[in-house]
């Protein structure tokens, strides 16, 4: 499957987001998030992923800013921390980050995660703030099949996006094939899985193959599978090595072997548990 860094896949509302970005979680505010943010544009990014409680959203707007870049290139997600839950509150919220990237608009609000017993009135919201413009899509985050489902029944607006944590330890086709069946885009988090599989023997001989390093076919995998992906790194030589993903292909035999790697690990919560 042939693809570039600035491959963008189509969401159900007509816009379109780059397959590829930066996650910044654990991205440290200042320096080196102005850093990340600026390398990853000098090496093509054109997609952030921050998030209110990453405590970087000012940086990722400067770096943006500054870069002389149009605004209109680069795809900017931001999301609904759960202390902000409930439709009042999420109003208030969407405008603080708003006005803390310091843009005209945000590309897509994300509900970060479930909260039980608030996330109706949360999502309600961000149907109101995606009428006002200011947000052009709106999306959730750590939505199992059981939320997706209750959403489903209340929602006037189907979210262009679900972010999950997703790589081939944790390979959920049931949740995949649910957000495709709805055409709701499959964004995965941790793709790298934090570092933790990047020794695994049974990845490392594939990319010895294609001449590449581990996390490169971890991000090749989701490519593959149609998914949009953000890996983080804060450090140069690796957001630029996590870019190079596009000149090699996944044959039919690795896919198998990374289709088989399940095994449902996780970095993060699990949110089955938000009932
Ligand atoms: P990742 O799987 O992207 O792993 C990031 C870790 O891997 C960092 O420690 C980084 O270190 C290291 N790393 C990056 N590139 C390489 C490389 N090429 N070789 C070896 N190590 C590497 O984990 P994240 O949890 O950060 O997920 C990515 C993004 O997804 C987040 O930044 C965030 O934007 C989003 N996310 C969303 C969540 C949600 O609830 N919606 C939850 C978690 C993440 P270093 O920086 O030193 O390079």
């Amino acid at each position: 499957m042939k693809r570039d860094i600035n491959y963008k896949m189509k969401m159900n509302n007509g816009y379109e987001i780059p397959q590829f970005g930066l996650g910044v979680y654990l991205t440290k505010s200042g320096t080196e998030c102005i850093n990340a943010v600026t390398w990853a544009l000098e090496a093509g990014y054109r997609h952030i992923d921050t998030a209110k409680i990453y405590g970087n959203e000012k940086e990722v707007g400067e770096a943006v800013r500054n870069s002389g870049i149009k605004r209109e290139e680069v795809f900017i997600t931001t999301k609904l921390w759960n202390d902000d839950h409930g439709y009042e509150s999420a109003l208030k919220a969407f405008d603080k980050s708003l006005k803390t990237l310091n843009t005209d608009y945000i590309d897509c609000y994300l509900i970060h995660w479930p909260v039980k017993d608030k996330r109706k009135d949360s999502w309600k919201a961000l149907e109101k703030i995606y009428e006002s413009g200011y947000c052009k899509s709106i999306g959730v985050s750590n939505y199992m099949i059981i939320h997706l489902e209750e959403l489903f029944s209340y929602a006037n607006i189907i979210p262009v996006m679900n972010q999950v944590e997703f790589s081939p330890y944790n390979y959920q086709k049931d949740l995949l094939d649910l957000c495709n069946k709805n055409n709701i885009i499959l964004e995965a988090y941790s793709p790298l899985t934090r570092m933790k599989k990047l020794d695994d023997p049974r990845v490392l001989p594939i990319a010895e193959k294609h001449n590449k390093t581990a996390a490169q076919v971890l991000i090749r995998w989701a490519i593959e599978h149609d998914l949009v992906v953000i890996p983080k790194s804060a450090r140069k030589e690796r957001i630029i090595e996590n870019a190079n993903v596009f000149d090699f292909e996944l044959d039919k035999s690795d896919m198998k072997i990374l289709d088989g790697l399940d095994e449902g690990f996780r970095c993060s919560w699990d949110p089955t548990k938000a009932d």
